[in-house]
């Protein structure tokens, strides 16, 4: 396989200190089939208060103080549309019962770790972070290589939270009883490693592992392959910055940050937002374009997905949004240079897959790790990426 550094764009330049916007508007919930609704039309609801729960126990939080609005049809990148609670933001963050922080997050069992958790309703994606406490691991490797070049959200994370982070770390190790903690950094990063390398002295059961500066290197799955451990949990590290919080105050998770970023936006910046807040009102408030005609791709240009609209409801779904001047480009007939199939990290032939749709069995589509590594490489501007989602989604 041939390795392909993206660099960040020149004119980007991301802004140095995490923004802020936490006061939308308007917030909105998806329930989920199974999930009984607490609250009516009109109620008042605190923060952290329970909005709805299905038979587990699993709770929707309110991630602010307002009103209740009723059920609207909202839209998930990558969930579709769903029911949605909406509640119009008071603007005065109200709680029933201040909670003060623990001091250290390190003395709970596993048992009260799994409790906590298990009461937060703490979602990350497809990842059952109870199930791994429950079953354990040797090895965890912690992701902290943003997938996307253009992308900013591991690098701050780190910078606001390194202390924090090792601590989660060291607890998470112990709980799920992991000889190893595979802290995972670019080769070029020079100024994370040498703070780390100062930091992790008193952890001994955290590791550094460095990649080198290719894409999609900031991937999980592939970091599994690449450090050969592939039974190895795969944590994010807003995924371990989250279990703190947690952890600390005993909380829901109401925020996350996503970077905004490309050569048709002003300014590029990472911006820490509302669980809930929909797209385009962080965008109103925040930022401009620069172009009257624009593609915007949510998750990146590589890795995400080109969208017509911003009206998303923010989850964990969203890492950020990438706005380019729209080029019109035409696919053209393949050239046969191969350069897909030799960039590509699963060793996969996205040409022939374009070339004999619907003859290729569907596990071959399993394998793909949708980077869009091979759009990026084809000089025909072939689609390849979407035909390799699969036959039903072409
Ligand atoms: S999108 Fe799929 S086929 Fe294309 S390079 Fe990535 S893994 Fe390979
Ligand atoms: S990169 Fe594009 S032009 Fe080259 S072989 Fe693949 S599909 Fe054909």
């Amino acid at each position: 396989m041939q390795e392909v550094t993206i660099k960040r764009e020149e004119n980007i330049v991301l802004k140095e200190d995490v923004s802020l916007f936490l006061n939308p508007k308007f917030v909105f919930l998806p329930i989920e089939s199974g999930y009984k609704v607490k609250v009516g039309d009109h109620d008042y609801v605190y923060k952290n208060d329970i909005l709805a729960q299905n038979a587990d126990g699993k709770a929707v939080y309110a991630p602010t103080s307002g009103k209740v609005l009723g059920i609207k049809k909202m839209n998930y990148f990558k969930r579709g549309t769903r029911n949605s609670l909406v509640i119009e933001n008071d603007f005065k963050e109200n709680v029933r019962v201040k909670k003060s922080a623990k001091k250290h997050i390190n003395a709970h069992t596993k048992e009260e770790f799994v409790k906590i958790l298990q009461k937060s309703s703490y979602e990350y994606r497809d990842l059952d972070l109870i199930e791994w406490c429950k079953k354990g691991t040797e090895n965890i490797i912690v992701n902290s290589v943003d997938l996307d070049p253009n992308f900013c959200n591991k690098h701050c994370t780190w910078r606001e939270n390194e202390e924090n982070i090792l601590e989660t770390c060291d607890f998470l190790s112990e709980i799920m009883g992991a000889k190893k903690i595979h802290f995972v950094l670019l080769n070029t990063d020079s100024e994370t490693i040498e703070k780390l390398t100062n930091l992790i002295g008193t952890y001994p059961n955290i590791e550094l592992k460095l990649v080198s500066n290719a894409y999609p290197n900031g991937m999980g799955a592939l970091q599994r392959k690449l450090l050969k451990l592939e039974d190895a949990l795969v944590l994010e590290l807003e995924c371990v910055l989250d279990v703190f919080q947690i952890l600390k105050r005993e909380l829901p998770i109401t925020s996350r940050l996503i970077t905004v970023t490309g050569p048709a936006v002003t300014p590029n910046a990472v911006i820490r937002v509302k669980l809930g807040t929909l797209l385009s009102e962080v965008f109103v408030h925040n930022f401009d374009f620069t172009s009257p005609k624009v593609d915007v791709y949510v998750n990146g240009f590589l890795y995400g997905e080109k969208v017509d609209n911003l009206k998303y409801v923010i989850d964990s779904n969203i890492d950020g949004i990438y706005i380019k001047e729209r080029e019109e480009c035409e696919e053209e007939s393949c050239l046969n240079c191969g350069q897909c199939s030799r960039v590509c990290p699963e060793g996969l032939n996205p040409k022939y897959v374009f070339d004999h749709e619907g003859k290729v069995d569907a596990t071959y589509y399993d394998k793909c790790l949708q980077c869009g590594l091979c759009n990026y490489v084809c000089p025909a501007n072939r689609n390849l990426k979407q035909r390799m989602k699969g036959r039903d989604e072409s």
